[in-house]
């Protein structure tokens, strides 16, 4: 079994490289945001009280998250392994999923993949998806900024903890589609040969 944490700011490009990801080592992606997107277009509970720190660009609460995952995670699945977008997001989620992965799977975090991305670029790359995505957050680059801001002031804490495991490679998030993934192939295919 192979868990990989897809990691880096939004619209670094995880969502389009975890489709690349789950189709080429039958992986199963958890993406938060869109469990969240989900919730929030079946106007369940879970998604009135996300959308209120969604559509401000800031982090969910961490319980609601960790369980809304919990029960992600339980489901069953024929997958090799699990791609987490977006999750975790703060240390107190980092060491969540190392519980959950333990408990629920008898597994580990294998690596955590970090998309890097200048704000720029980002900022330019959110707005464009706006225009076609319907996603409210896409559309305000005062939101998109806040969405960035959150990243640098709690998420960057979750490269932190995975670099003290050994765990966490940087990928250049910055030119052709099909060159990212083969970065992103490489360095899951020396977990793969290691676990062999
Ligand atoms: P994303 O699609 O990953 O960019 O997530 C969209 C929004 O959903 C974020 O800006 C947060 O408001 C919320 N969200 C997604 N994942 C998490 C998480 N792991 N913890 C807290 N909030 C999250």
């Amino acid at each position: 079994m192979i868990n990989i944490v897809l990691f880096g700011p939004p619209g670094s490009g995880k969502g389009t490289q975890a489709q690349n990801l789950i189709e080429t080592f039958n992986l199963k992606q958890i993406s938060t945001g869109d469990l969240f997107r989900f919730n929030i277009k079946n106007n369940t509970d879970l998604g009135q009280l996300a959308k209120s720190y969604i559509d401000d660009g800031q982090l969910v609460p961490d319980q609601v998250t960790i369980d809304m995952l919990i029960s992600e995670v339980q489901k069953p699945t024929t997958a090799a392994g699990f791609i987490f977008d977006g999750f975790p997001r703060t240390a107190h989620q980092t060491l969540a999923l190392e519980q959950i992965v333990k408990t629920e799977l008898n597994a580990e975090i294998d690596l955590c993949l970090s998309l890097i991305v200048e704000d720029e670029i980002l900022v330019e790359r959110l707005l464009k998806r706006g225009e076609t995505s319907g996603r409210t957050d896409d559309s305000n680059e005062e939101v998109i900024r806040n969405r960035i801001k959150e990243y640098y002031s709690k998420t960057a804490e979750v490269a932190e903890l995975y670099k003290t495991q050994g765990k966490y490679v940087e990928i250049n998030g910055v030119g052709e589609i099909a060159e990212i993934a083969e970065a992103l192939f490489q360095e899951v295919r020396k977990i793969k040969t290691a676990q062999d």
